[in-house]
């Protein structure tokens, strides 16, 4: 039921998890556990879960697709200015 639900949210309207930790009213720790959860239902259903990796804003630094939360610091040029990775789930093609 609760996963139903982020799918409904996250469809084609990704966010970060920030943004979505305060909308389900949830920790950002537990955000990220059911987000992987929810990661890993969807495989064997017709949506994924895409993750826009985070960017420094900077130095335009690409961060792996495996953060879903947002990096303190970018590794390259040492900014903090830093756009999160989005979340959102996509239909299968
Ligand atoms: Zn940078």
């Amino acid at each position: 039921m609760y996963r139903k639900d982020l799918i409904d949210i996250l469809f084609n309207h990704p966010q970060s998890v920030r943004d979505l930790s305060a909308l389900m009213e949830e920790p950002i720790k537990d955000m990220v556990s059911d987000l992987q959860h929810l990661q890993k239902s969807l495989r064997h259903s017709p949506y994924d879960l895409e993750i826009t990796p985070a960017k420094c804003k900077h130095c335009g630094f690409g961060f792996s697709r495996s953060h879903m939360t947002r990096p303190g610091r970018c590794p390259k040029c040492r900014s903090t200015w830093i756009d999160p990775p989005l979340i959102g789930v996509t239909e299968k093609h």
